[in-house]
């Protein structure tokens, strides 16, 4: 049976657990070990699909269709283990569980109570659906201290008890602050946080310290006495380079040693680590840059695109270039002076990424229009792909065309579809319906044209599987007319209803995907289109 390894977080927020989590997942598996890491959050959404990207981020949607916390493309991109629903729980999740069987009456009469209904469902979720893991990692959303978490805190200390006691490790994610008046590390809230968490029965048997200030000996020394630990188990983490300087500098702080040496495993093998200086190598020593504009709705948080924002770095990589985005607030570009093309043509790539409702549409459009006369690369996804449809249908002389998410239109290019064929049979939904959980979620396969620039850019495949998170189709009533001005399907749905690709073959670069390809891309194994959009970037480059 797998151990597990509680990773919890002190003294802030944002002290980047997640990413620690995917770090330490890596150099687990590079030494050999099989992994899997789950997020616990304990807000009372049922999922995050609901919350606004500027609350949350983005939302990251896993192959079998769970909407879930954008710590998971961390874990995903670091491990490349795909994550699935069963990775990410939140305390809806949970309440929603524990209030359905109360109502069919499965407590059969006893009191509903937090303690053991809610940490029994906790510690279910903890065991459930695990393979031939070596490590499960598990990190607990915010801070302790928080009200919210105080149930997820008691489950992890009933775990701790009831397995043997070589089977579960706690890492304790903290800050020491640097005071610039005294031009000191400060190592007091971190002894506050350990006994808030040790006041909740969990002793932590490690500790992560972030700081902007090299950690000296005596400091770490003090921590560990303080907070009774050893010493080597106060791992210094010094803000990185970038996040994929991470796994190599924890490794060479002891992280993966010294959480081994928690478990008493001490002949595992050195990791290797090659990957990830290679990557590390690409990001840092590029040897030429490109400039990508994300013509976009949510740009003021870079969260909210997180996935893009990696997967462009990893076509980056992929070309040995640097890739500077530029993100563009859609809604620019509605008004008659808008310089449009002055904002656009320093661009070496035009993207229209994922997003919802009517805002900025038009100027998302507009971006499309630029992108196709001025042949200048052009990638959109989802939305993007769906702007690209409308701006093609007004093109060919459907100047009417628009899509029903915006509001009703005699031209509905792009509408909602009630029915639709999945693996799990006929699926049906409501126009009118709730908002949560109706939209086309998690992985489709896709037919490619045989000959088509896609299938060149997938490396000759005829069928591929991508994820998916929208409520709206492109109309495949429309095919003709958008065929005869020069968009072409190139990718369908197996049964030949739902377009999930166009292009434009007589463009240097234009394609248009109704799914998010961003989510499967990793940084050592770039998505290809990901990778065929900048190198198309890097030849345009050399033209303007
Ligand atoms: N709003 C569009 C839809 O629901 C696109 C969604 C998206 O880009 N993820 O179909």
């Amino acid at each position: 049976m797998a151990r597990y390894i509680f990773i919890t977080g002190g003294v802030v927020s944002s002290l980047g657990k997640g990413l620690m989590a995917a770090s330490l997942g890596a150099l687990l598996q590079a030494r050999g070990f099989k992994v899997r890491i789950r997020k616990f959050d304990p807000y009372l959404n049922v999922d995050p699909g609901t919350m606004s990207p500027y609350q949350h981020g983005e939302v990251y949607v896993t192959d079998d269709g769970a909407e879930t916390d954008l710590d998971l493309g961390h874990y995903e991109r670091f491990t490349g283990v795909s994550a699935r629903q069963s990775d990410n729980v939140t305390s809806g999740r949970i309440y929603q569980q524990i209030i359905a069987r109360e109502r069919r009456g499965d407590y059969l009469g006893a009191t509903v109570q937090v303690i053991p209904h809610v940490t029994d469902a906790i510690k279910e979720f903890a065991l459930a659906d695990q393979d031939d893991h070596d490590f499960i990692l598990c990190e607990i959303g915010g801070t302790v201290g928080d009200i919210e978490s105080l149930p997820f805190m008691e489950a992890i200390r009933q775990l701790r008890n009831e397995l043997e006691p070589d089977r579960t490790l706690s890492v304790h994610v903290t800050l020491v602050p640097y005071i610039a008046a005294a031009g000191e590390l400060k190592t007091k809230p971190t002894q506050h946080s350990v006994r808030e968490l040790a006041s909740l029965g969990i002793k932590p048997d490690l500790l992560l310290c972030r700081c902007e200030h090299p950690l000296p000996d005596s400091d770490r020394r003090k921590i560990a006495q303080f907070c009774n630990v050893r010493p080597e188990a106060v791992i210094p983490a010094l803000d990185a380079s970038s996040i994929y300087a991470v796994p190599l500098q924890y490794h060479r702080e002891g992280l993966d040693t010294q959480v081994l040496r928690g478990f008493g495993i001490d002949d595992a093998p050195e990791p290797e680590l090659s990957t990830w200086h290679d990557i590390l190598d690409r990001y840092e020593q590029p040897e030429g840059e490109v400039t990508i504009g994300v013509v976009g709705k949510y740009v003021g948080l870079p969260d909210a695109y997180k996935s893009l924002n990696e997967a462009l770095i990893h076509g980056g990589m992929a070309n040995r270039v640097r890739v500077n985005i530029r993100w563009i607030d859609a809604e620019m570009f509605e008004s008659e002076d808008s310089e449009l093309a002055a904002k656009l043509e320093p661009l070496h790539g035009i993207l229209v990424p994922g997003g919802f409702g009517e805002r900025g549409s038009e100027g998302k459009i507009a971006s499309v229009r630029f992108a196709r006369e001025r042949g200048v690369p052009f990638l959109g996804i989802c939305l993007g792909m769906q702007m690209a449809c409308i701006e093609g249908a007004r093109s060919a002389g459907h100047p009417g065309a628009s899509s029903t998410e915006f509001g009703a239109t005699d031209e509905p290019v792009v509408g909602i579809i009630t029915e639709w064929m999945s693996e799990e049979g006929l699926q049906k939904r409501e126009a009118g319906g709730d908002l949560g959980g109706t939209m086309r979620l998690g992985a489709y396969d896709a037919k490619l044209t045989g000959n088509s620039h896609v299938s060149r850019i997938y490396g000759g495949a005829t069928e591929i599987s991508e994820r998916h998170r929208h409520r709206y189709e492109v109309n495949v009533a429309y095919r003709d007319a958008l065929e005869s001005g020069g968009l072409i399907f190139s990718g369908m749905s197996p049964d030949g209803l739902l377009p999930e690709i166009v292009e434009r073959p007589e463009h240097p670069w234009f394609v248009g995907v109704q799914f998010h390809p961003e989510l499967k891309s990793k940084p050592f194994d770039p998505h290809p289109l990901f990778a065929g959009f900048v190198a198309a970037a890097l030849d345009q480059s050399r033209l303007v």
